[in-house]
């Protein structure tokens, strides 16, 4: 295992001593240190008996970490070794801690029974290797895990087409080990970090180079969990045959059209899961490749914004995510976080989910009937990957057994839908796939109480295997033999209290009280009775028939439980060899459950039917806020329901360079603070979002052309939730905008400018209002507090003004919630600062003060137009004067097309666009 140096282990790590000081080492203390050298970078979990132990700075670490207690345990190089050790049982939630803090665990076991190694002579060490590398990327066991949630493990690799960075092509490849998914996409320096938000990974791993590469060193440090890995993990030479090896296919092509680099990603992704899970095989299903631009682009900034995984206080609740998920499984709800954080562009892909929920949608009962079905049905997934990497259990086995059958179930429930949507019908399919008999042998091998580990036996139940259940009986018997041998010996001492008892430092013991203890010791009993232990009230012997009744009974268990794991492995193997028919199983019900889970949403929420298609349209009828309005109906108030149109307008008709397709509109939303701008802008993009990702939204009906990008910022002011220096973070976002935002975007600006003084930020807004409206030409929602800028309608045409309406009454403001076309006519900041609950004496004050100041302000005039922002001439194509655009220009001045031939018409064009793309180099 070649790891470099760890991100989560900042302790300097104990040198493993060598030469002389060697000498008065233990030889179990020796084992434990060379496991260790070869584990630097992990906390080693060193397995003795019930508990693991661990040494050293591994030892203070840990103590520090989980809290508890430093012990000592001999001595090394004249020093006490601290220790601490973790019993078994309780190893996954300290695991769990570890894992969060950022710290990796190699866990180490015994390979052999201590009574194998006692044979080979008293001073020899039990054999030990690590089994298993810990790492957050790469966990299985449910404890482990937050059911409801991928847990991605990422490989991130570079290529350089020249030295400048914004060449650099990246490919990214993601596993969760704990389902098998498996999946590869390539993209660009600029979108790098907008799809690892969308993965949210649970850890990345990079080349040694790229971690400690000068421009994105500064943005790993900002993600929890990334990996530097030694160069060998992230060789191209040798990708293309770790992937195929993996697999068993004879060449990636396999996989379809992959490049070097994604190949280079994925065999990353591969060997790292060998390392960590060492000759484990997780059922990884072959990787499949997402095109890049299939998914709505939406960054990492505008995810937060918009709440749509969790607020921006970090909370699940509060989030869309939680709004909208009616989900009754685990897969299911994975699914549905998946497709929300990745809506779709194609539409005829987005109707087929739609189909799908609208099927659901009509037929109440078969939903309900689903639903249930779909609520008893375990986690398959992760049940078939615990198993596949020996860490399955009784009840692993038992998931796979209800998830077949209910599966199958399900598929006879639903055969008889009507107008089978297309998606449903393949799911249908997928449900029925695992063979029968698999869940048939499943249900008569295990028992009703099932142990959480195999280990604890007892999980056969009886009847299922002819040799366990005599072997069985065996044990029972002796058992019943003990019993009566407590009888007999009672009897024959006239002890009546003597008692077997078993420990394990004894094994089976007889015990009398004191007052009796001489009476055994003493002769006759004493040929009899071997004196073994005096304790206070009690004295404790051994007898030889004892001894072998005990050797029988332990043998006997043994047996039993030997037999048992034979079982449990030939079962599990029988599960894996139907892995592949499993998985897809899993998914057919994972989307069964979505599709079921947002029909139940759209009925109990009344949510229409998007269309979604390839124009540039935008028009929301009576939309809703999908978290504010079931907020509000918690309370009783009702949402205020509001339309929505940012469609090219029908006049002027299509401009040159917009594609012939529309230009959409942007919406100017001024109002005062508290009426509802804000919800309004976020409930467009939550509907563009829950549309694209195949669910109805909260509208009365809503047409949608496709949106590639979606961008949302929030003007400083309303960002303390993320505590980070405003303006500058403002501004730097909305640049991203500014240069990214297409014509199929769709951006929200919320109260952009507000960060600095009053005239900056006006003279911001009105400049990014002007850039969005002529060189983004995107369909945008912009809320301002400026109402000077609803001046600009008058010369930017597809510029809409809106207004959120308010009623003055007697004196107070009251709120409409209600959007309409127009411009605020004031700000009523004072009746909102009265509302509340400012001191009346202020309120009245500012009161006068303000009328003061609108006094003077009218007798000496300083009309807004007189600004030399207004004055200035208006640049419509704000493109920087540099040497290529120049000389573009000047070739356009220069043509006279009356006098060209159409030959030399054409060279000209060419020319043209030759000179366009040297600005576009730019
Ligand atoms: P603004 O951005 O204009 O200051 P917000 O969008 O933050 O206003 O809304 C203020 C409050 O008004 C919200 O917390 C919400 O409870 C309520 N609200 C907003 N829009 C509506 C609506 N359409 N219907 C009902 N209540 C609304
Ligand atoms: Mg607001």
């Amino acid at each position: 295992m070649v790891l470099s140096n760890p991100v989560g282990l900042s302790e300097p790590e104990q040198p493993p001593p060598s030469g002389a000081a060697n000498a008065r080492v233990t030889p179990m203390m020796e084992q434990y240190i060379e496991i260790k050298a070869a584990n630097p970078d992990c906390l080693l979990f060193y397995r003795m008996g019930d508990f693991y132990e661990m040494f050293f700075d591994d030892a203070e670490t840990a103590s520090r970490a989980l809290g508890i207690v430093l012990t000592k345990r001999g001595k090394h190089l004249g020093a006490d070794i601290p220790m601490c050790g973790v019993p078994i049982e309780r190893a996954d939630e300290y695991l769990h801690k570890l894992i969060a803090l950022g710290h990796r665990v190699a866990v180490c076991e015994q390979l052999e029974d201590p009574a194998e190694a006692k044979k080979r002579g008293a001073k020899s060490v039990v054999k030990r290797d690590v089994v298993r590398l810990v790492t957050p990327g790469t966990l299985t066991e449910d404890t482990l895990l937050d059911a409801r949630r991928n847990n991605y493990l990422l490989a991130v690799a570079r290529a350089r087409l020249s030295s400048a960075d914004e060449d650099a092509r990246f490919a990214l490849a993601w596993i969760d080990i704990s389902t098998g998914e498996f999946r590869i996409t390539e993209c660009d320096r600029a979108s790098l970090a907008a799809e690892i938000a969308r993965l949210e990974p649970g850890e990345i791993i990079v080349s040694d180079a790229l971690f400690a590469d000068g421009e994105l060193a500064p943005y790993w440090r900002t993600l929890p969990a990334v990996t530097p890995l030694a160069r060998d993990v992230f060789d191209s030479g040798t990708a293309e045959r770790r992937l195929t090896s993996f697999f068993a296919v004879a060449t990636s092509e396999a996989f379809g059209a992959l490049t070097r680099l994604e190949v280079t990603a994925a065999a990353a992704c591969v060997t790292y899961v060998e390392r960590t899970q060492i000759g484990k095989r997780p059922p990884l299903s072959p990787p499949l490749r997402e095109s890049a631009g299939a998914t709505m682009a939406i960054d990492q900034a505008t995810r937060g914004n918009l709440e749509l995984m969790r607020t921006l206080a970090g909370e699940r609740r509060g989030s869309l995510l939680d709004a909208i998920d009616r989900t009754v499984t685990s897969a299911g709800s994975r699914l549905l976080a998946q497709r929300l954080s990745a809506p779709l562009t194609d539409p005829a892909a987005i109707a087929e989910r739609l189909d799908a929920v609208a099927g659901f949608v009509e037929d109440t009962a078969t939903r309900a009937d689903t639903r249930s079905r779909l609520a008893a049905a375990p986690d398959l997934a992760r049940a078939l990957a615990r198993l596949a990497v020996g860490r399955g259990g009784p009840r692993d086995l038992a998931a796979i057994r209800d998830g077949i059958l209910a599966a199958a179930e399900l598929a006879r429930a639903l055969a008889a839908l009507k107008d089978m949507p297309t998606e449903i019908a393949q799911a249908l399919e997928f449900c029925r796939r695992p063979d029968g008999m698999l869940a048939a042998e499943l249900a008569a091998a295990l028992a009703a109480e099932l142990p959480a580990f195999k280990r604890d036996g007892g999980f056969v139940r009886e009847g299922y295997d002819a040799a366990l259940d005599e072997t069985r009986r065996l044990r029972d018997e002796s058992r019943r033999v003990v019993a009566a041998l407590q009888a007999r010996y009672a009897e024959d001492t006239g002890v009546r209290g003597l008692k077997i008892r078993h420990n394990n430092v004894l094994g089976y013991f007889v015990e009398v009280t004191a007052q009796h203890g001489e009476k055994l010791i003493a002769a006759p009993l004493n040929t009899t009775f071997i004196h073994r232990q005096t304790l206070a009230w009690q004295v404790r012997f051994s007898t030889t028939e004892l001894g072998e009744l005990e050797a029988k009974i332990a043998s006997a268990a043994d047996r039993a439980l030997g037999l048992e794991l034979d079982i449990f492995e030939r079962l599990t193997a029988a599960v894996i060899a139907q892995g592949a028919a499993i998985k897809d199983c899993a998914e057919a019900l994972a989307r069964l459950d979505v599709a079921s889970a947002l029909a139940q949403l759209a009925a109990e929420r009344d949510y229409a039917r998007p269309q979604v298609d390839d124009s540039h349209d935008f028009v929301i009828d009576g939309g809703r806020h999908a978290v504010v309005e079931q907020a509000l109906a918690r309370e009783g108030t009702p949402f205020v329901a509001n339309d929505c149109d940012l469609s090219p307008p029908p006049f002027p008709p299509p401009q040159a360079g917009d594609g012939g397709e529309g230009v959409g509109r942007i919406w100017l939303i001024t109002g005062p603070n508290m009426a509802g701008k804000s919800t309004f802008l976020r409930q467009n993009a939550l509907i563009a979002i829950l549309a694209q990702m195949g669910s109805f939204v909260p509208t009365k009906a809503a047409r949608i052309g496709v949106v590639d990008r979606l961008f949302s910022r929030v003007g400083a002011a309303d960002d303390l939730a993320r505590g980070r220096s405003t303006f500058m973070v403002e501004m730097v976002e909305t640049a991203a905008i500014l240069n990214q935002a297409g014509n199929g975007s769709l951006v929200i600006l919320d109260e952009i400018g507000r960060g600095t003084a009053t005239f900056d930020g006006l003279s911001i807004a009105w400049a990014t209002v002007e850039h969005l409206h002529d060189v983004n030409q995107c369909r945008a929602l912009f809320a301002t507090h400026f109402h000077e800028l609803t001046a600009l309608s008058a010369r930017l045409p597809r510029l809409h003004n809106a207004t959120v309406r308010v009623k003055e009454w007697h004196g107070d403001v009251v709120f409409l919630h209600e959007v309409v076309a127009g411009a605020a006519d004031r700000s009523y900041g004072i009746q909102v600062a009265k509302l509340a609950g400012l001191p009346a004496s202020v309120i009245e004050r500012a009161k006068l003060v303000l009328a003061k100041l609108e006094q003077e302000d009218r007798a000496a005039p300083k009309g807004f137009e007189d600004l030399p922002l207004f004055a200035a001439p208006y640049k419509t194509a704000p493109v920087p004067a540099d040497d290529a655009y120049a000389a573009l220009v000047a070739a356009l001045a220069a043509l006279h097309p009356d006098e060209l031939s159409p030959r030399e018409a054409m060279d000209a064009l060419y020319a043209l666009k030759e000179k366009l793309k040297a600005t576009e180099k730019k």
